[in-house]
């Protein structure tokens, strides 16, 4: 039987990190992809914080576009803001620069692999049995692993988006309580295309509504939304811990993603590079993770008032276009990641 140190289940950010920073200590890192390529994901592609994208070292070729510009509509009313800059990019390129490497660091990566289950130390993956030291679930807002640890997704959110063939200078975010109740609408340029997007907790934003709307919002920018078949994804937002043992579950398994923006890619790399570190021994803490959940309490607690109450709703967002001109924290709290200034 094959045994490796450590088996990462899924090839996203949050797999890719760890697996890397395992491997670059000496370790023996099998990582299994049940897709045929490593990269391709719904997803906007956007990091809204600089100083994460510095962190997690994304090659300047990765980078589409740099935004220092962001647009916040507010029903009708429209307010420009200048600020640190924000980058775009592939998921396809970003995954192929992190496979690179993780190759580079000696990590041994199958695609077209998938993890079916596991017994004590011996996975499952296809028909192949394999022994294992540690087990890094990074599979997933699905998780394998996390399913087989019996924690079931208890909260989640919902997500569409659609690429639209247009050039546009700003990173736009829509509010409108009546329409998307506290959630944003997004749209994000990359070089060719602008993503547009909506998501938020089916039990507050019904999902037949969310994609009547985003089908309006793609009218209202000019396009016929019956050209452009919606994409959808349903994504963890419950966090039932990521120690278990010699387990491990990083980035969407865990429920890392941010309740309300829905950024889930810095977390992941955060959280897979923590696991590593731990395995290494290296650490018993997680300040990053931490951090990240630090932002989801916030967010939550942001969701919970505005859902309890549209009046509350209703208020919160009438404020911000004044908060948000005059009061630099506000400005934070938009941002929602605390964890840019660590
Ligand atoms: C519409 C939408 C837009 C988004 N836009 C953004 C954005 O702009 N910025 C941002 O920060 N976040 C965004 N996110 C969230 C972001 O995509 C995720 O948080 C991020 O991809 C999580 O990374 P991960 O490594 O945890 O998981 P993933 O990227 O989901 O990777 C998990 C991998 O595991 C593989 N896998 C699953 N099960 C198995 C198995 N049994 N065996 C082997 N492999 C398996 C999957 O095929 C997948 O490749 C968006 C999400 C959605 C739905």
């Amino acid at each position: 039987m094959r045994k490796v140190h450590t088996l990462v289940v899924g090839g996203g950010p949050g797999g890719l990190s760890a697996a890397t920073a395992l491997a670059q200590a000496g370790r023996e890192v099998l990582l299994i992809e049940k897709n045929p390529a490593i990269g391709p994901k719904l997803c906007a592609g956007y990091l809204p914080f600089d100083a994460d994208a510095r962190r997690m070292e994304i090659p300047a070729p990765v980078i589409e576009k740099i935004h220092r510009e962001r647009i916040f509509h507010f029903g009708e009313r429209r307010l420009q803001i200048n600020d640190e800059p924000r980058i775009t990019f592939s998921r396809i390129e970003l995954g192929q620069a992190m496979l690179h490497q993780a190759k580079g660091a000696g990590v041994v990566v199958e695609t077209g692999r998938r993890l079916r289950g596991w017994r004590g130390r011996e996975a499952r993956v296809d028909d192949e049995a394999i022994e294992f030291s540690y087990l890094i679930g990074a599979d997933g807002s699905n998780s394998t692993v996390r399913r087989g640890l019996d924690l079931p997704v208890r909260s989640f959110c919902v997500a569409f988006q659609v690429a639209l063939p247009e050039a546009r200078p700003a990173v736009e975010c829509f509010f409108d309580y009546p329409r998307y109740a506290c959630w944003p609408a997004w749209l994000i340029p990359h070089r060719d295309h602008v993503v547009v997007g909506l998501g938020g907790d089916p039990r507050y934003l019904p999902l037949t509504k969310m994609k009547s709307e985003l089908r309006e919002l793609i009218r209202r920018l000019g396009h016929s939304p019956e050209k452009y078949p919606l994409s959808g994804s349903r994504l963890a937002t419950d966090y039932p811990g990521h120690v278990f043992g010699n387990i491990f579950l990083v980035g969407d398994a865990a429920g890392l993603v941010e309740d309300w923006s829905g950024y889930g890619i810095y977390a992941a790399w955060a959280s897979g590079r923590e696991a590593a570190q731990a395995i290494l021994g290296l650490t018993t803490r997680f300040p990053l993770i931490a951090s990240v959940l630090a932002a989801k309490r916030r967010q939550r607690r942001l969701i919970q008032a505005m859902t309890r109450s549209p009046a509350v709703g209703r208020a919160v967002l009438g404020l911000m276009p004044a908060a948000l001109r005059v009061l630099p924290w506000a400005r934070r709290w938009l941002r929602s990641s605390p964890y840019s200034e660590a």
